[in-house]
């Protein structure tokens, strides 16, 4: 049987908090190895242009913001290796880790920065468009700018698509809420904020059937499935705000999530319950999830690490 390899800083995850804990990390000396998932770089690689990341004044593509964080994690020294963390033992000691099923790993500190993955509809047109930089976003406060003066129509109803909707009504001519029910999820305080703005129109129990456009976004057909009566609408931007899900699953058990998943840290700190085992990023953050907030998540994710390390006997 081959030798397990240990590791004394084990960092899972790819995104701006996973990269930012590794510069830390790398910097304090604890020789971090960094696991990227499956999608490396997590959700900004899927993103096109971002303009709210400090630091860039003329704005940087999502994909080219993740590779600068790899390059300067990997400056520093930290092992960038792909691969899925698919089971894991956080208490015991060290802590035992398993890679694309296969590969065993010891580690005496891990930083969790898995991420959440925003939830689509699934049309065939909206992945499409999506992947294509079309105008198919999760994210409005990222992507909104784009659509300046223009026509836009966002799904959801809860909180995240009722706080994005009025966001996009400051910067847009008119956008399309579409509900798919005849209430909404959202508090009652977000919901009056919808309400009272004349260029947000709620289209209720209505479903999204199909998002037109070739290489952008063009219109999307509404039907509204107690009237069975279907709209084409034309816009230019399609927002999705269902929910996110963080990706946590394999954490089942050993960490405190709350009931949607989000992993649970003590407020303040990135500890989770477990001694030695933080958690950073979009993987316990359900309220801000920005690049920035996540990086700097991130870089608290290593501070705490480096002062736990300190505290053990075996350093
Ligand atoms: P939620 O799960 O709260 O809401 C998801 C919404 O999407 C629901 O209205 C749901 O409809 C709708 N939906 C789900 N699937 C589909 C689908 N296939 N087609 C159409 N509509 C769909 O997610 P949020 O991201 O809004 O919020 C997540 C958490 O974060 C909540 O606890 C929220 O309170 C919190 N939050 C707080 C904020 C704040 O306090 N400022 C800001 C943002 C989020 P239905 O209602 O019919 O199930």
């Amino acid at each position: 049987m081959s030798k397990i390899e240990h590791i004394h800083c084990l960092i899972i995850g790819s995104g701006p908090a996973g990269y930012t804990a590794a510069i830390y990390a790398a910097r304090a000396d604890l020789k971090p190895v960094l696991y990227t998932g499956l999608t490396p770089g997590g959700q900004l690689t899927e993103t096109t242009e971002v303009d709210n990341f400090p630091g860039y004044p003329k704005g940087i593509t999502g994909p080219e913001l993740m590779e600068d964080l790899k390059a300067q994690a990997e400056r520093f020294g930290t092992q960038v290796r792909f691969g899925l963390v698919t089971k894991v033992e956080l208490n015991s000691n060290p802590k035992r880790v398993w890679v694309d099923e296969t590969i065993e790993l010891t580690a005496d500190t891990v930083i969790i920065s898995t991420g959440a993955s925003a939830k689509w509809l699934g049309l065939p047109n909206e992945t499409r468009l999506r992947m294509n930089a079309g105008g198919v976003s999760a994210c409005a406060v990222c992507d909104g700018f784009f659509f300046k003066g223009q026509e836009v129509a966002i799904v959801g109803a809860g909180d995240t698509a009722a706080e994005e909707a009025t966001y996009l009504a400051k910067l847009c001519k008119k956008v399309y809420m579409i509900v798919r029910r005849s209430e909404m999820r959202a508090s009652k305080a977000m919901q009056n904020r919808v309400l009272n703005t004349p260029n947000i129109e709620i289209l209720w129990d209505s479903e999204t059937q199909d998002i037109l456009g070739k290489d952008t976004v063009e219109g999307a057909v509404v039907k509204n499935h107690k009237t069975g009566e279907s709209r084409t609408l034309t816009i230019t931007g399609f927002f999705v705000a269902i929910g996110h899900k963080p990706n946590t699953d394999i954490f089942k058990g050993q960490l405190d999530m709350d009931d949607m998943g989000y992993l649970q840290v003590v407020p303040g700190s990135s500890k989770t319950k477990i001694e030695g085992v933080f958690a950073v990023g979009d993987c316990f953050d359900k309220t801000y999830r920005q690049a920035v907030t996540a990086a700097g998540s991130g870089c608290m994710g290593a501070l705490d690490a480096e002062r736990w390390l300190a505290t053990q006997p075996v350093h």
